[in-house]
């Protein structure tokens, strides 16, 4: 019998209203059926957002470093937790399972932050211009936000909104990719044995177009962040700037990795396989653009094709895999139209650009490791985001030349360049029009304790991560204590 998991809301897990669920399924082997989850009705959510404001009333008042030690326990729960939450991952989604644990590790890592600013959340005190009279900012909670999430991070990314939105004192409603629903399920059990206020995490599983976007919507949810696609994020825009709500938006990306002709070969080489094929192409960071100047072009194309051959493909919980399935049907669908796309506009298929044909993955959404050469700037495959295993390699001459090729897309999250020379670094580094730039490193590979996130059509300005995000989640509240005994008025009763 195919277990129904419940939905957590107003204070207790509960099955759907509606009675309707959706299937999950490993997409490494899609006859194994995980389980059902609620596809959740909208008239639902009046319930939900009723509880996490009650919820918010008592969180909010908390002291804020008693809150942190809540995230502390939930931080050594996850550490307890941190094979079993990756095995759950690698089922639902497809990565390996070297990268769920670091999927983990990252949450862990931000629970561990976010404890600690549970003793920091500073304001700032101003002198006066006035006598006897002090002046103080401070951070306030805001109330109840709306928590959307991608499938590429089952844990990682709703720890990065969640964490810092608990600390900061604000209660949640937590809505799920439809890919990846028992990695949440697990999530909010740990959150709640962590001692996390019931009313304070609640759990929504469905689809983006019915809950996530009455979520969106609903006038008791004044804050919302969401990560995925470019499209939703800038529908979840247009609404929450007609109903003046708090967004930060993390979308996608279209990341090249730069090598110069004076790079370390090796270095960069399996700097690309990292970057590209890692997560199966499915990172917001992943290298989809690989551009190599002129001279080493043509001998490190060869290199790349022959160890991206090499990658092996399978089942992500099995040892010596190297490369997971895509995350469903149509993901594997969309790299295959992209290929023909890049063909009919001249690219070549250097290596993969098809289903594997053996080994018995004919189960799951496997799809070869690709290399596209001859891919001209303005080709669709080297501006729109594919996500999947599929590189486009750009040929340019001058570091100039790659700078632009770099900065022409409309997505600026990350990029990378493979140099020894100093100067091209620095020049990289203040030039790339991305919110991230690595340098001898791949275009992915961000640290929790740092603020994340894209410029141009990645972003609308927030950053996750770090001490930023902090910001996100509080309104700064500004005081002034007047204890001279008269009225003193500001700018007019300046004596000096
Ligand atoms: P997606 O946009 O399809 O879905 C993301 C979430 O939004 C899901 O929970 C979905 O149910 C929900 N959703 C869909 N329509 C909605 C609507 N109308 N209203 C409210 N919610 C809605 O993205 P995905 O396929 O899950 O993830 C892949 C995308 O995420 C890629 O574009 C990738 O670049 C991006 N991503 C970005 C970052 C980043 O930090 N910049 C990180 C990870 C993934």
């Amino acid at each position: 019998m195919t277990e129904k998991f419940p939905n957590h809301i107003a204070g207790g897990w509960s099955a759907p209203a509606s009675g309707e669920y959706m299937e999950n399924r490993n997409p490494a082997r899609t006859s194994d059926l995980i389980g059902l989850f609620p596809d959740t009705d909208p008239s639902e959510l009046d319930a939900a957002v009723a509880s996490a404001q009650r919820g918010f009333e008592s969180w909010s008042r908390t002291p804020a470093p008693e809150r942190g030690l809540a995230l502390k326990r939930a931080g050594d729960l996850l550490t307890r937790h941190k094979e079993e939450l990756a095995r759950t991952m690698t089922r639902e989604m497809g990565k390996v399972l070297e990268e769920t644990r670091g999927d983990v590790q990252e949450a862990i890592d931000t629970a561990y932050y976010a404890a600690v600013e549970g003793r920091r959340l500073f304001g700032r005190t101003a002198p006066s211009e006035l006598r006897n009279k002090w002046a103080m900012s401070f951070r306030r909670p805001i109330g109840v936000f709306g928590i959307i999430t991608p499938f590429n991070f089952p844990v990682a990314v709703p720890s990065w909104k969640i964490f810092p939105a608990l600390l900061c004192g604000n209660s949640i409603i937590y809505k799920p990719s439809e890919d990846v629903p028992h990695s949440a399920h697990r999530f909010v059990e740990i959150l709640l044995e962590a001692g996390l206020p019931p009313e304070c995490v609640q759990l929504l599983h469905g689809r983006g177009e019915t809950i996530g976007q009455a979520i969106v919507e609903h006038p008791g949810v004044p804050g919302l962040s969401f990560t995925g696609s470019t499209e939703t994020g800038s529908r979840i825009g247009e609404i929450a700037g007609r109903m003046h709500k708090r967004l930060s938006l993390e979308m996608g990306g279209k990341n090249a990795q730069i090598v110069l002709s004076d790079a370390d070969p090796d270095l960069a080489l399996e700097g690309v396989l990292w970057g590209a094929f890692g997560t199966t192409g499915q990172r917001c960071t992943a290298t989809s653009r690989l551009l190599l100047q002129s001279d080493i072009h043509d001998d490190f194309v060869e290199r790349l094709c022959y160890e991206a051959r090499s990658l092996r493909l399978g089942d992500g919980l099995e040892a010596g895999v190297d490369v997971g399935p895509l995350v469903h049907e149509a993901a594997r669908d969309k790299c295959e139209r992209y290929v023909a796309i890049a063909e009919a506009e001249g690219a070549t298929v250097a290596t993969g650009g098809r289903r594997p044909s053996d080994g018995g993955l004919g189960d799951g959404w496997f799809y070869e490791p690709t290399v596209l050469t001859g891919v001209a700037r303005g080709h669709r495959a080297a501006v729109e985001e594919i996500f999947g295993p599929v590189l486009s390699v750009i040929r340019f001459d001058t570091l100039e030349e790659a700078f632009e090729i770099n900065n022409e897309v409309r997505y600026g999250l990350s990029s990378s360049i493979y140099t020894r020379d100093v100067n091209a670094s620095f020049r990289a580094v203040e030039e790339l029009d991305n919110g991230i730039t690595y340098v001898n490193a791949p275009t992915i590979g961000a640290e929790a304790h740092l603020p994340f996130g894209g410029v141009k059509s990645t972003g609308n300005g927030h950053r996750e991560g770090g001490w930023e995000v902090y910001e996100f989640y509080t309104e700064t509240k500004v005081a002034y204590v007047d204890y001279s005994g008269t009225l003193q008025r500001a700018q007019i009763d300046v004596d000096w």
